[in-house]
């Protein structure tokens, strides 16, 4: 797998640039975002902010999906990517949700 295999060399990835912010780690306290299962296919989603996926093993995307906004993490932790998604809301919430997010006050 490609994808896989560009998101696991991580100390050799982070040499050549990051491609977008890094999510802070999770603060003592963190509250937990539901992580629902996704699976191939995905639907179409247009990714509105991303995270970085060269040096992080666990990477997040915000998305928009027919009309309604989610978060979906990709953990390569394991090699082959683990997906989930937040259920899909809307943006109000969904804006929350990424801000507490990025900055570790959700994880
Ligand atoms: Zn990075």
């Amino acid at each position: 797998m490609t994808a896989a295999s560009s998101v696991r060399h991580g100390p050799k990835a982070e040499l050549e640039g990051c491609v977008a912010r890094h999510a802070r780690a999770p603060l003592t306290g963190a509250w937990e975002l539901d992580w629902l299962p996704v699976y191939a296919p995905l639907d179409p989603a247009r990714i509105m902010e991303s995270t970085c996926h060269r040096c992080r093993v666990v990477s997040y995307e915000y998305l928009l999906i027919g009309g309604a906004f989610a978060i979906r993490r990709t953990d390569a932790t394991l090699g082959t990517p683990k997906l989930h998604e937040t259920p899909r809301v809307r943006r109000k919430l969904a804006d929350q949700w990424w801000a507490a997010l990025v900055s570790g006050a959700a994880h």
